[in-house]
């Protein structure tokens, strides 16, 4: 029996050219993004406004955390104490912990079977919670119909707020994803599309929160050191009146992300091609199922999902301990126990009001997640979708699941 040795949880080195310039930074002493010669522009200040121009937002923040970016942007956009947020319920638990930081509640919103919010249930929740806000989180890089999400937005007067940890580098009918709603985060934790080891970014197309989630992130009176931020005008009504919730990001991470931010459409181009290698031995496989992806919606393969529909806990389990087996880290969204970076929304018990949401917990309860590292060639993406094709057969072979599903495609 084959199996598959390499690890889904190998990055790829920082590049020569960035490891050059972290040594340069080092060198020179001055980490701190403030810290600078007369005349000098940080290499954090550099990377923001090179990071708003690559997605054509005029405004853009570094921060130490994708999660760090996400509670200020709340914070910025006007959140007040106690305040409902709606969220798709399908997110990792950095979302709910944002919100909650930020003083709010999260209220969360049904997914359909395409793992994309539930529109339906998104603007009924808004209607009875009253939500001014929607941080939609495009999890696992899969974008929901936008046209439709804006227009929830639009009836019931929502602040979008997009999640963009997994869409950095994709669009959505041709627009880059972050620019679709009021403020994006994006992260570079080192399992996103760019690795700093921890870090995020904010980008907005208002002034207002701008000039805020800088003074936020801990910019004491020195923002006029940024490049990509409003005016000083701008910066004159909120500086006194905004509290520093010191978050920044220092110019050893910056310099590691400028030459990766360059590198960033290449990448992209490798998950895809990745992607593609592992889909068409999974669409092969009978009883697995893979949700359909829209053409328009120009994701970023750097992870994939499928189910496996009638599978009960047991089967789930079985199927995953079987892959781990012959060297395939597959992950359980279903999984009632939270287990490494994987957690079903009732974990978040801290939430007032968590409420059941059934259609959420269905789909959830056989959907697996897989990690798709460019350290991993197609060969090995091949072997990896055959793998996956024999054990999902082994436990069919074992089961009384009926073998009914079809699989699904790009529409
Ligand atoms: C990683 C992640 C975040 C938070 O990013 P950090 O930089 O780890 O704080 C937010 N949302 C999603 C969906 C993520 O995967």
């Amino acid at each position: 029996m084959k199996t598959f040795n390499k690890t889904f949880t190998q990055q790829e080195p920082i590049p020569e050219a960035a490891i050059a310039r972290a040594v340069e930074v080092m060198r020179g002493g001055r980490l701190h993004r403030y810290n600078t010669l007369e005349g000098e522009v940080s290499e954090t200040a550099q990377l923001e406004s090179e990071f708003a121009a690559y997605i054509g937002a005029p405004y853009a923040l570094a921060c130490a955390s994708g999660g760090y970016a996400l509670h200020i942007a709340l914070r910025s956009a006007g959140l007040t104490p106690g305040g409902p947020v709606l969220c798709n319920s399908f997110t990792l638990s950095p979302v709910p912990g944002a919100i909650h930081n930020a003083g709010g509640r999260p209220v969360l919103v049904e997914i359909g079977e395409d793992l994309k919010i539930d529109v339906d249930d998104l603007g009924r929740k808004a209607a009875e919670s009253g939500a001014r806000f929607l941080l939609l989180s495009h999890m696992r890089g899969h974008i929901a119909d936008m046209d439709a999400v804006l227009e929830v937005c639009r009836i019931h007067g929502l602040i979008l707020i997009e999640d963009c940890a997994h869409t950095l580098g994709a669009r959505w009918k041709g627009g880059m994803s972050g620019t679709f709603g009021t403020v994006a985060c994006f992260s570079s934790q080192t399992y996103k599309h760019m690795n700093s080891g921890e870090g995020g970014f904010l980008t907005t197309t208002s002034p207002e929160i701008m000039a805020r989630a800088v003074i936020h992130s801990g910019s004491y009176m020195l923002y006029g050191r940024h490049l990509a931020v409003p005016d000083e005008a701008v910066f004159q009504e909120v500086r006194l009146v905004t509290p520093n919730l010191s978050g920044r990001m220092d110019n050893l991470r910056a310099a590691i992300l400028r030459e990766q931010l360059r590198l960033l459409d290449d990448r992209c181009r490798q998950w895809n091609l990745l992607y593609g290698c592992l889909e068409v031995e999974l669409r092969k496989a009978p009883g697995l199922h893979m949700p359909i992806r829209p053409q328009h919606e120009q994701f970023v393969g750097s992870s994939i999902q499928f189910s496996l529909p009638g599978f009960g806990e047991d089967d789930m389990h079985r199927f995953i301990e079987r892959c781990g087996k012959r060297g395939v880290e597959v992950k359980w969204f279903g999984e009632a126990e939270p287990r490494g970076f994987t957690s079903r929304y009732d974990s978040w018990r801290y939430i007032d009001g968590l409420v059941e949401l059934p259609k959420t917990r269905k789909i959830l309860s056989t959907l697996c997640d897989m990690r798709v590292p460019l350290t991993f060639n197609e060969t090995d993406c091949a072997l990896i979708g055959e793998i996956i094709g024999e054990c999902v057969q082994a436990i069919l072979k074992t089961g009384q699941i009926p073998v009914s599903v079809k699989n699904g495609g790009r529409s």
